[in-house]
């Protein structure tokens, strides 16, 4: 019986940190990765950000850390 190891999951806060993100984006983390530190250190590598919020941290996957044009109304 294979136990495989659980590591964390850093997801994305969205472009504002309150919505989900649209592209439901996560962080492939490496085997290696355990701890979210670990993994954000992963992450930074593909382009994702991390953003001080009041009480906690914002992860941002490079989709959402750039800021896309609003679509038009309509
Ligand atoms: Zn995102």
């Amino acid at each position: 019986m294979t136990a495989r190891p659980i590591g964390v999951e850093v997801a994305c806060d969205g472009p504002t940190g309150r919505d989900d993100c649209p592209h439901s984006a996560a962080i492939p983390a490496l085997v290696t990765s355990r701890t979210a530190r670990q993994v954000r250190a992963d992450g930074r590598a593909d382009g994702w950000t991390t953003r001080r919020a009041p009480g906690r941290l914002l992860d941002l996957c490079p989709n959402c850390r750039t800021p896309t044009p609003a679509p038009a109304a309509g």
